[in-house]
């Protein structure tokens, strides 16, 4: 009975909110079993009779979902100028957000301080018992290695590489801690709550001055073995083409990275060109933001190249659309902003060549991937650092969870 509880209890954790059909056939038990453990469930109040969902003409169904105020998780994001630390609820509803200015590049040990001192201050204000906190997961903007916990060779979190930062976190803030890549959790956030909400299958990919991605498998998070799945931007992309910092040739990177973008506007004569020569010392991100202002301003140049970095990024998500058949996209960061000038030639791009994909049953139009826009704000790592929380396979973490629902 046990084990059917705690199977039934992360599937509605993963997939839902689920009608009691859905929880048999994701758990393959039978419906009767379904509907006591369900029933054991809610006498706990571990899952909660969400709302009712109409399908076609018959009755409405109801559906299932985690019980929002069964406990709380922490999200924690490390950017280089800045933490951003949120307590949720099991809903994945903010209860408290903060945010502070940490040379956190330079200096981790301050920055690990400032997200502890942070932490600390919001469970003191919103009087959260630490016992109802399953555990904390941190978003890294840099590799982390799974196995060690150690973060490795970077050029956005130099101070951090060797660190690990899950048990130093631990170690402040007496809650277990987890860590992973920002993308993971943004393309987590978004499969939840985002643009992709309600889907189990998503790849999101962060097109920015830094290029990443984050895979959802059957709404989990997939870091790979060692922690590195995502490196979209080293993808080859052409296998004759520019050397790459990482000593390949060709990657993604090189075709559609924010360097490349601007080194070629910039070479351009007319003033655009001169706009953004004269950006030269501002961050990577704010000179991408004024290559879609241009653009959205007529300059063809800029109309091009978006155009262009669209096609380049379809030609990629093919690959992507071969390997792992998402069920949606989601396109997110600075460049995303450019909306369909971007993702017109990227929508036409996979279509075109994903096509044979859809043709395999009769539902086509049910079959052939959505791409849609980020949903969320800068807050998606925290909210999806938070997400992983819940869904955290660290065995401290997962048996508080578990806790929660043991029969009493
Ligand atoms: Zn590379």
């Amino acid at each position: 009975m046990t084990d059917n509880r705690q199977h039934v209890f992360e599937i509605i954790r993963d997939r839902g909110p689920l009608r009691l059909v859905d929880i048999a056939q994701w758990t393959g038990l039978g419906q009767t079993t379904v509907r006591d453990v369900v029933k054991s469930l809610r006498e706990v109040e571990a899952i909660t009779q969400a709302e009712t969902e109409q399908r076609g003409t018959g009755r409405p169904s109801l559906l299932y979902r985690i019980t929002a105020t069964l406990g709380n998780v922490v999200g924690v994001q490390f950017e280089p100028g800045s933490v951003r630390a949120a307590i949720a609820n099991l809903g994945l509803e903010i209860v408290d957000q903060r945010e502070r200015a940490v040379s956190a590049a330079e200096d981790a040990a301050s920055a690990l301080d400032a997200a502890a001192e942070m932490v600390d201050a919001m469970i003191g204000a919103k009087r959260i018992q630490r016992d109802r906190i399953l555990g904390v997961a941190m978003a890294m903007g840099a590799p982390v290695d799974a196995i060690a916990g150690t973060v490795r060779s970077t050029t956005r979190l130099s101070s951090w590489i060797g660190l690990q930062p899950a048990a130093e976190l631990e170690k402040r803030l007496g809650l277990p801690a987890d860590v992973g890549n920002d993308a993971t959790m943004a393309g987590l956030a978004e499969s939840v709550v985002g643009a992709a909400k309600g889907r189990a299958n998503v790849f999101y990919a962060k097109l920015s001055a830094a290029i990443g991605a984050g895979i959802v498998i059957d709404g989990r998070p997939y870091q790979g073995f060692a922690g590195t799945a995502g490196e979209f931007a080293h993808l080859v992309a052409d296998r004759t083409g520019a050397l790459c910092f990482c000593g390949n040739r060709g990657c993604l990177w090189t075709v559609i990275g924010g360097e490349r973008i601007l080194r070629e506007l910039e070479q351009t004569t007319g003033p655009s060109a001169h706009q953004l020569q004269n950006m030269q010392l501002s961050p990577l991100d704010d000179r991408l933001e004024k290559v879609i202002e241009l653009a959205e301003g007529g300059d063809l140049a800029c109309q091009a190249m978006i155009r262009e970095v669209g096609a380049s990024a379809g030609h990629a998500l093919v690959n992507v659309c071969n390997l792992l058949n998402p069920s949606t996209i989601v396109v997110g960061g600075t460049l995303s902003k450019a909306a369909d000038m971007l993702l017109d030639p990227l929508r036409a791009t996979v279509m075109r060549y994903t096509r044979h994909l859809s043709r395999r049953g009769p539902a086509l139009d049910d079959r052939e991937v959505q791409i849609v826009q980020a949903g969320l704000d800068k807050w998606s790592e925290v909210l999806g650092a938070s997400a992983m929380a819940l869904r955290s396979a660290n065995p401290v973490i997962r048996q508080r969870l578990l806790s929660l629902i043991d029969e009493t």
